[in-house]
């Protein structure tokens, strides 16, 4: 009696750290692996409720624990494999898989002996995680949350390759009968307690991890373009101006601001204008580098901080933006409607600050409006040409477009 009810510790806490998961991934609203976790508690706790209550003796037994358990492995291994941005290759585990199976269905003809099946499975298994530990290696990331998983997956793999023929060497057989009188079985109960204890705590942990840094990344970000908000995008920039100093790296600045764009929304619409900022968002964000980090700082104005890039070529993005805006198509704006954008470009000066860096930045852009808009101003290299008056044509064109 108090085996039985011992025995269903373990799979009751596999089912509570399922339920954890469960309710993580729904709340935060995270990402399908953190679900993945759950669902191999869950395929745990029935393997465990199986080795429990069937008979150890019946020919199934072993094998119905073993598709559970299978399941468990491939997809713990998947989830922290897709965590960390890796694909596993399902077709060999399954074949690992279907190789134990096939090798102790043999082993439980010719044996009445557990110790040979218990090898055979748990090898199954140290094979499965030795795999995903393999392809979590591949992974680029290496924070400490992603070493904590590496080192769980090692364990795991060590577990199920060591556990089974240490306690044997001191049980030499079990006979199937009385197998859960054995050490080997007081040994599992404790050891996958144990190992479902640490496995739930490395991957809670590390799932409130994420939630949090996606907690800080929404708050950081502008809702409409998904680029940096204004008081992230300062605060990047006073992080990188001391970095690029220290390290010797130019640091350019772009500031962005679309044309006449009070028009679009008085013509087509806020929700139109809407979406032609998030298409300008949306092109910027695929125009930089990962290095560089853009945002938009106001209504329709948008920065980049250029790492590591000196005037020339910042100046050049500019005007790559520039012509790839005038070209883009805009789902709320009559079809042949294209908007255009102004820039300034300027490149920090050793000691400068942000202030003085925007406000440099930001005149270069006022005289790419004076002088007609749709065009790119350098804060480093001022043309001395009289500025144009404000050039209307572009504003009359909007209209005459929408009247027609
Ligand atoms: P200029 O060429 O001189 O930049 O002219 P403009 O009309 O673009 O400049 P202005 O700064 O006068 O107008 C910016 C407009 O942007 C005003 C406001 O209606 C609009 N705007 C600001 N934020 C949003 C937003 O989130 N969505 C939409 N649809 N419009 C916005
Ligand atoms: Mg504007
Ligand atoms: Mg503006």
């Amino acid at each position: 009696m108090q085996t039985q009810i011992l025995g269903l510790v373990t799979p009751l806490m596999s089912l509570f750290f399922a339920a954890t998961f469960m309710v993580l991934w729904r709340v935060g609203r995270l990402k399908r692996h953190v679900l993945g976790f759950a669902f191999a508690y869950i395929l745990s706790a029935i393997g465990f409720l199986i080795t429990h209550f069937l008979p150890t003796n019946a020919f199934y037994t072993f094998h119905a624990t073993q598709v559970f358990y299978a399941a468990a492995s491939i997809i713990l291994v998947a989830a922290v494999c897709e965590r960390a941005g890796q694909r596993i290759h399902l077709t060999s585990f399954l074949a690992v898989y279907l190789i134990t199976a096939l090798v102790l269905a043999v082993a439980i003809i010719f044996s009445n002996d557990v110790g040979s099946r218990l090898i055979i499975v748990n090898t199954g298994y140290g094979v499965m995680f030795a795999m995903g530990l393999t392809t979590l290696l591949t992974a680029p990331r290496r924070t400490v949350v992603d070493l904590a998983i590496i080192a769980l997956i090692a364990y795991q793999a060590i577990d199920f390759f060591v556990r089974p023929n240490l306690t044997l060497l001191f049980e030499q057989s079990i006979p199937s009968e009385v197998y859960r009188d054995s050490i080997y079985y007081s040994m599992i109960g404790l050891g996958l307690g144990v190992k479902g204890v640490t496995t739930a705590m490395v991957l809670i942990g590390a799932t409130i991890a994420e939630w949090t840094t996606a907690l800080r990344e929404s708050s950081e970000r502008d809702a409409l373009t998904g680029l940096h908000n204004r008081g992230s995008f300062e605060q990047s920039m006073r992080n990188l101006l001391p970095r690029a100093q220290t390290e010797g790296r130019p640091l350019s600045l772009v500031v962005a601001d679309i044309d006449h764009f009070k028009q679009v929304n008085d013509i087509w619409g806020h929700q139109a204008g809407d979406q032609a900022l998030a298409g300008f968002g949306e092109l910027i964000g695929k125009m930089v580098r990962g290095c560089d980090v853009a945002g938009r700082i106001g209504g329709e104005e948008f920065c980049i901080a250029v790492y590591n890039c000196e005037n020339d070529p910042a100046e050049r993005l500019a005007e790559r933006i520039r012509q790839a805006f005038a070209r883009l198509e805009h789902a709320g704006l009559n079809d042949d409607i294209r908007l255009t954008s102004s820039f300034g470009v300027a490149t920090a000066r050793e000691g400068e600050t942000y202030e003085h860096l925007f406000s440099r930045a930001d005149e270069a852009l006022y005289r790419a409006k004076a002088r007609g808009r749709d065009r790119v101003e350098n804060a480093e290299t001022q043309r001395l040409e009289e500025p144009q008056s404000d050039a209307h044509p572009p504003k009359m064109e909007l209209q005459r477009a929408a009247a027609e």
